[in-house]
Formats: C-alpha cells, sequence, structure tokens
C-alpha cells in the first residue's frame, strides 16, 4: 500500500481499478524489407483489428450516447475501407519494399494534406478522422498499447502524467470514476473540467504515474487531495464510508435547489455556475444555479480542426440563454492560450504562455476570429439575458477597443435588419493587478466586474497556476489578495456596478465568508458547489462577516486568514 499526497481538485471519493493513460510514441521510421507478401499480411490482420474495434465502439456508443455520436465511428469505418487508401498502402510496400507501417503512415499523412486543403469544412474535418484511424492501424502494426479515453469501457480509475482540458472533455463519467495526474493545479483546466464532470480528481502528486500499474486497485480522495494505491481492505471499507458520507451530503443539499440564496441576517447574493459548453446547463440548473457567470466559451473552439463558424456559435449561445431561461448568462468572449491551445491556428511556441499573446490580445489582432464571435452573440442576444464580458483586461484601451468592435458589429448587423436586445450588459474579468488597482476608473465604463482569481493570483504572486512546485503560492486567502478583491469591490460599488467572481476562489467554503463580508454580489463557481455555498451562506450574518473581513485585511498571512475564519465557524 503507498499514499500519496496531491492536490483536490474535485471533489468526491472513487474506488476502482488504475487506467494507465499514456501517449505512446507514434514515430514510424522509413524500414526496407525483403518480404513484401509477409507485410500485406501484416497490414491485413492490423485492417481486420481496427475494423472489429470500430464496430465493438460504434455499436457501444450507439447504445450508450446515441446515433449522433456512433456517427464519427461509422465515417471512421468508411475511410478504414476507402479502397484508395487501401490500395495506395499495398501498392506502396509491394513497389518500394517498405514496411506496412511506413506504408501506411506515409499514404495517412498525404490523404491528411489533401483533405486540409480542401474546400469544404465537412472535407477538412476528415483529416481528424484520417488521423485517428492512422493511429489505430499504427497501434497495431506497432505493437503498441493506447486507449482513446473515449473508449474505456470498465470502471476505471484514469492515470496520467497530465490530463488536456479537451482529453479531460471526453471522460466517459459512467466508466471513469476518478483520475489522478502527476502535474496540474486546482486552477488547471483539467482540474475544472473535472469538476463540471463530477468526476473526483487528484492533480499535483508529482510521482502517481511511476508507482501505479495498470489494475492495481486505486483510492481517489478528491476531497482530501489523497491516492491511495493497493489499500488494504480496512482502508477501502473506511474510503466507501467517506464516499457515502459525502453523497449523503449531496442528496441533503438538493433540498435548496429552487431556495434563494440569502445569509442569516437576510441579504440575497447570487449563486451563478461556470460552463464549458452547453450541455453543462444541465448540472446548473439541477444544482439550483441562478445564473450562468462564466461560459468559457473557448471550448466550443477546442477540439475541431478550423474555427466555430459564426452559426455553430450562434446555435451554442441561443442553446444555453433559451435553457437559462432568462436568467442571466454572461459569456466570456475567446479565452485562448495559456494552457488552452488551438493546433488549428498555428501558433508560435511562447516562453511564457501564460503572459503571452492569449485572450483579448489575440482577440484584438485577429478581429476576424473576434468579429465572427461577437456577431453570434449578438444574434443570439434576444433568446435570453446575455451579458458579455471580455478576458485578460490589462488597460483601458484594450476595453476600450473591444467594445468598439462590439458597437461596430452591433452597428453592421442592424443594417442588416436584425435584431439585437438593448439590455446586453459589458463587462470585464479582473485578473490582472493593473486592472483591480486601477477599477476605479474601470468602473465609470464598464456594467460590471467579474473577478478570475485563478489568474490574478497566479499574477499577483508570481506563481505559475500550472506548476505544483509553487502551488503553495496559490493563496487566495492572502491578505494581498483580498485587498485587491476589496479594491475591486468598493471602486464599482461606487459607482453603481455590480462585482461577480468567477474564479475558484468563489466556490471556496473558507473564502465564502470573507467574500460575503467584503460585500461580493455574485459568486460564479461549479455547479456543484453551488448548493453547498447556499447551505454555509444561509447559516453567515453579512454584517458580521463584515468584521470578519475587515480583521482579515489587516492580518500579514494567509495561515492567520485561515485561522480566523475557523474560529468563526467554530
Ligand atoms: C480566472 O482566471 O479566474 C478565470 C475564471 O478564468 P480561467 O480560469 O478560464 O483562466
Ligand atoms: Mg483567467
Amino acid at each position: 500500500m503507498l499514499k500519496i499526497d496531491g492536490i483536490a481538485a474535485s471533489p468526491g471519493v472513487a474506488i476502482a481499478p488504475a487506467f494507465i493513460l499514456e501517449n505512446p510514441d507514434f514515430t514510424v521510421h522509413h524500414r526496407e524489407v525483403s518480404d513484401p507478401e509477409a507485410e500485406l499480411i501484416r497490414l491485413d490482420e492490423a485492417l481486420s483489428k481496427s475494423q472489429q474495434e470500430l464496430e465493438n465502439i460504434k455499436e457501444r456508443t450507439l447504445q450508450e450516447l446515441g446515433e449522433k455520436k456512433a456517427e464519427i465511428f461509422e465515417s471512421h469505418l468508411l475511410i478504414l475501407n476507402d479502397p484508395d487508401l487501401i490500395t495506395t498502402v499495398r501498392d506502396r510496400i509491394t513497389t518500394e519494399k517498405v514496411s506496412a507501417e511506413y506504408a501506411m503512415n506515409v499514404t495517412a499523412q498525404e490523404f491528411i494534406a489533401m483533405f486540409e486543403n480542401m474546400k469544404s469544412a465537412y472535407l477538412r474535418e476528415r483529416a481528424v478522422d484520417m488521423r485517428d484511424i492512422t493511429k489505430r492501424v499504427l497501434i497495431h502494426l506497432l505493437g503498441l498499447t493506447y486507449v482513446n479515453p473515449m473508449e474505456i469501457d470498465k470502471e476505471v480509475i484514469v492515470i496520467a502524467e497530465d490530463l488536456t482540458p479537451s482529453d479531460t472533455a471526453q471522460l466517459n463519467r459512467k466508466y471513469v470514476k476518478g483520475f489522478a495526474a502527476n502535474v496540474g493545479g486546482r486552477t488547471s483546466h483539467s482540474a475544472i473540467m473535472a469538476r463540471s464532470l463530477e468526476i473526483p480528481a487528484v492533480v499535483g502528486t508529482k510521482e502517481v504515474l511511476g508507482q501505479v500499474k495498470n489494475g492495481d486497485l486505486i483510492i481517489v480522495d478528491g476531497l482530501d487531495g489523497k491516492v491511495i494505491i493497493n489499500p488494504t481492505s480496512d482502508l477501502v471499507e473506511e474510503y466507501k464510508e467517506k464516499r457515502d458520507k459525502h453523497l449523503q451530503q449531496i442528496e441533503e443539499w438538493k433540498q435548496l435547489r429552487g431556495v434563494a440564496t440569502t445569509s442569516a441576517d437576510g441579504v440575497h447574493v447570487e449563486l451563478a455556475a461556470n460552463i464549458g459548453t452547453p450541455n453543462d446547463v444541465t448540472g446548473v440548473v439541477e444544482n439550483g444555479g441562478e445564473g450562468v457567470g462564466l461560459y468559457r466559451s473557448e471550448f466550443l473552439y477546442m477540439g475541431r480542426t478550423e474555427l466555430p463558424s459564426e452559426e455553430v456559435q450562434f446555435n451554442a449561445y441561443k442553446t444555453v440563454l433559451e435553457k437559462m431561461e432568462g436568467k442571466p448568462v454572461v459569456v466570456r468572449t475567446l479565452d485562448i492560450g495559456g494552457d488552452k491551445e488551438l493546433p488549428y491556428l498555428d501558433m508560435p511556441k511562447e516562453m511564457n504562455p501564460f503572459l503571452g499573446f492569449r485572450a483579448i490580445r489575440l482577440c484584438l489582432e485577429r478581429q476576424d476570429i473576434f468579429r465572427t464571435q461577437l456577431r453570434a452573440l449578438l444574434r443570439a442576444s434576444v433568446y435570453g439575458n446575455l451579458r458579455i464580458m471580455f478576458p485578460m483586461i490589462a488597460t483601458l484601451d484594450e476595453f476600450r477597443q473591444a467594445k468598439a468592435l462590439l458597437l461596430e458589429e452591433k452597428a453592421n448587423l442592424e443594417s442588416e435588419g436584425v435584431t439585437i436586445s438593448d439590455t446586453i450588459q459589458l463587462g470585464i474579468m479582473v485578473e490582472i493587478p493593473s486592472t483591480a488597482v486601477l477599477a476605479d476608473q474601470f468602473a465609470k465604463e464598464v456594467d460590471f466586474f467579474s473577478i478570475g482569481t485563478n489568474d490574478l493570483i497566479q499574477y499577483t504572486m508570481a506563481a505559475d497556476r500550472m506548476n505544483e512546485r509553487v502551488s503553495y503560492l496559490y493563496q487566495p486567502y492572502n491578505p494581498a489578495i483580498l485587498r485587491l478583491v476589496k479594491m475591486v469591490i468598493d471602486a464599482a460599488h461606487k459607482e453603481g456596478r455590480w462585482v461577480g467572481m468567477c474564479g475558484e476562489m468563489a466556490g471556496d467554503a473558507t473564502a465564502i465568508p470573507l467574500l460575503l463580508g467584503l460585500g461580493l454580489d455574485e459568486f460564479s463557481m461549479s455547479a456543484t458547489s453551488i448548493l453547498p455555498a447556499r447551505s454555509q451562506i444561509a447559516k453567515l450574518s453579512k454584517a458580521d462577516m463584515q468584521k470578519l473581513a475587515a480583521e482579515a485585511l489587516q492580518l500579514g498571512t494567509a495561515e492567520e486568514v485561515v485561522q480566523l475564519v475557523r474560529n468563526i465557524k467554530a
């Protein structure tokens, strides 16, 4: 048995066998062969194994996820059986006398390049399918072991070095009971995705991948940030109890679903949810969210081969607005960069991606991308209560430029006869210290602020949010952070603006009393944190929390603040 400490990234306890998810090496070298016939046989075997696998996955997907998702595998099967592809690979083996994997890989790369240069978006998307098919066939030819996370079909705990946000989004909750990764912090986007999928997770363990073998029994304790490998049966029982207690607590919180969020002394605050896709709205409604405080629109741009069209975006925004039935929905414009990449934009690698060409900086330069998004948002605005928010604003000038583009697109649409809501609020994320410090000036021009503490903390403390070695500097309770938050709230209220917070701090039980006391108007968090937060706020008096916050602001360290909050809670 081995216990490893990590960062609690998504609450809950999961117990299941380990499934190691590693990206194998698909490098294929040029290899001449003396017996091409033998290579043809190897090729046929690899093709038929791939065919069998695809048919099984298609069938399972059809049963579990429906026809639409199963279509992906239907198109994979079509490609796998494409006579042009297969004949070219076979000819190459016999005429060039090369290995089956080499012939397959070179031919596939030619097909991929051809698809990528097609005019039709549909055909361009076939390049992604072609890549997947090639990997599948190469796995057999190279004797690799790899399973796409989407294809896991047994209850497991996924163990990985790291999971990208899009890997995480593909995990099937039915089978993936939890995950543990070597790297990552509480605010890395895979952790955020795990919370919205409600999969217990521990990240930043540094060593879990090296310590686990496939099939080892694993406990992931996403409440306290622990991973236990091959636990004793007593410990399994103990953790089963912990898991059941947590599930029971969730049931109790459900009683608060339709109730407004009010403090013990009768002050209402709004509890909203952070979402990444229109599908996440179901979780928001189930957890009694009073709005969407952050729709991370960049997830719409990920997992595809080209930018989403205005129509694709319009439909996504419209769906979210309609499903929220008039409740506020804050859509954040594209925040790509940092740990969220778009391979098809072909951006040069940067030394410090979190300090680089990301979010609004990219949008102000790539106005084509930005204008398409703004048009889609404006057109969707009539379907609900839309609020638009710009990410990573560092200067007033950036806000003014972004706003000017929004107004230009609004005028363009209106001249085309399109109706646009006239109640759209326009706000900014406060996640860069310069903006927090200058909040009084911003407050004269924006309708609202939403404090993005995930970035605000990393920039204030100069500590990369993805780097577990400096994760001790992710200090939401540090008085320096609390003072910045106060500065923003006071400046906004002076101008009659409201302030939300959509960084992870907003759903943190230790931070909530302080934020209530500082006067935060809207708390936006993972949907699953809403009901526990509502239950907590109902027990707190805002007047008392104002005194608590005032005291906290005068302390010197995060630890002292935590102690102060604990004393009050006790
Ligand atoms: C933040 O920085 O706090 C935030 C909410 O944005 P993201 O986590 O997507 O960077
Ligand atoms: Mg951010």
